[in-house]
């Protein structure tokens, strides 16, 4: 029996195929809608950059912020003043308690920075701003994956007027308190004079300084007017030493068994290899780093120049494959190959500092093509291998030695066209011994004397004076 479908029937049957046809799909379907539904999660996920680490490095010379993160960062920058900030958008990043804690660890002594907010300024973007204490120069850049660090995002504060090295060192109060205000301007630099009887390189030292005399009766223009009241006196002059703490900050060098970094045991010896130079009266040390931050192994060479070093030590604890490797080594640099595959390994190893301290590439340096025009620095080398050899006879002295003979390679640290420069591996890290021993004061203290000693040794054959370099600086 047929019935005639109502009105109502027929509405159904015209909706009903639809709908069945709709059910049917999403039946057919449902395991693919939930697949896709997983996938678009899954992508959304992927999409959003997660900000993994982050980390802050303040130094009188930059501050540091780097955010590691999942993937590339996009980004933009503007600087607002009034009060000075810095306001970073970042692009499909997805703010977390990583990346909010960043606030926490911005220090109230940090140099440059007062201040970071962290916000979401609109979808998909995260608004990060920098409040300043003063004016600065940013430096934002991006780094790809290297060794254990994932993508990061690198903000380098800078001030506005860059740090003068020679002018900190006039300004620091531990200088001052050691009587180093004998130096406030490079062309002075050259005019601080010794006691007659004290020269450069003499082997014993002079009369230990009176912190007191020096800060009460020997100040710099009474030094300067004194000396040129009697110019019978053989004028010596003070020597500087650069003294170069490898890696730092973002580059923790190699790494114990225990733990102990390279940066943080090359920080410690450099610093005490900088307190026994200051107390001999002709020398003056000067730390390329003195904290925990990344400086460009380009940038230890131009401040070392900026300075006027008369030498250059670069202070090393490097890890070897062999964990029973041992001994203490130098290098200086070579212009042609390396003298050894250890060597030519040590400063691909020590070059790829840049890589994991991380360099704005982006960024010109004028310097970097004025060193090149020097076509050849044989002069230095040869100055580089006799102020090795003094110093690794010394250091045998104290430790073994991985080679009798200053090794060559080529060092990007060591290039400095007219300073002689050098390398000292102390010891290896990856010695399960000499880590122990790195970590010691009493054998941190030996190291620096003994390499203070090699520098002596070399200025009593090779005195400073009879240095080209100083004598185009021109008379006192
Ligand atoms: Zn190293």
């Amino acid at each position: 029996m047929f019935k005639p479908a109502s009105e109502h029937e027929r509405h159904l049957r015209v909706e009903m195929p639809e709908q069945r046809s709709l059910f049917s799909l999403l039946g057919l379907a449902a395991l693919w809608a939930a697949f896709l539904l997983v996938l678009l999660a899954v992508n959304t996920a992927c999409a959003a950059v997660t900000v993994t680490a982050a980390r802050v490095w303040p130094a009188a010379e930059y501050t540091r912020l780097t955010l590691e993160t999942s993937s590339p960062v996009k980004f933009s920058q503007s600087i607002v003043k009034d009060p000075e900030r810095l306001v970073l958008d970042l692009e499909g990043i997805e703010p977390n308690a990583v990346l909010t804690g960043l606030s926490a660890k911005v220090g109230a002594d940090d140099p440059y920075i007062r201040l970071v907010r962290v916000g979401r300024f609109k979808p998909g973007v995260v608004r990060v701003v920098l409040d300043l204490k003063t004016e600065v120069k940013p430096s934002v850049f991006t780094l790809p994956p290297v060794g254990e660090y994932g993508n990061r995002l690198v903000v380098d504060i800078y001030p506005a007027q860059a740090v003068d090295p020679l002018m900190a060192l006039v300004e620091s109060p531990r200088q001052a308190a050691q009587g180093e205000q004998d130096v406030p301007d490079q062309g002075r630099d050259k005019a601080v004079v010794a006691a007659p009887d004290a020269p450069v390189a003499k082997a014993e030292p002079a009369e230990p300084r009176s912190l007191q005399a020096e800060s009460q009766n020997i100040g710099p223009e009474k030094t300067l007017k004194s000396e040129k009241r009697k110019p019978e006196l053989q004028v010596t002059r003070l020597v500087t030493i650069a003294i170069d703490a490898g890696h730092g900050g973002e580059d923790p060098g190699a790494q114990g068994a225990r733990g102990t970094h390279e940066k943080d045991v090359t920080l410690a010896i450099a610093r005490r290899l900088k307190a026994v130079v200051d107390e001999e009266p002709n020398m003056r040390g000067i730390l390329i780093r003195d904290g925990d931050y990344f400086i460009p192994l380009h940038g230890r060479v131009v401040k070392a120049r900026k300075v006027n070093a008369d030498l250059f030590v670069s202070i090393h604890a490097d890890a070897f494959i062999r964990p029973d490797a041992r001994g203490s080594s130098v290098f200086a640099l070579s212009e042609r190959g390396a003298t050894s595959a250890a060597a030519r390994w040590l400063a691909k190893k020590e070059n790829e500092a840049d890589l994991i301290g991380g360099i704005n590439l982006d960024v010109k340096d004028p310097y970097l093509a004025r060193t090149l025009l020097d076509l050849s620095q044989t002069a230095t080398i040869n100055d580089s291998l006799k102020l090795g050899k003094a110093v690794l006879n010394e250091l045998g002295g104290i430790n073994s030695l991985h080679k009798g003979a200053v090794e060559q390679a080529g060092f990007a640290v060591l290039k400095s066209p007219d300073i002689p420069s050098i390398l000292v591996e102390t010891a290896f890290i990856s010695n399960p011994e000499e880590e122990v021993r790195l970590t010691d004061n009493a054998y941190q203290e030996k190291m620096a004397k003994a390499i203070l000693s090699g520098i002596k040794r070399y200025f009593s054959k090779n005195p400073p004076l009879a240095k080209s370099r100083l004598a185009a600086s021109g008379p006192l």
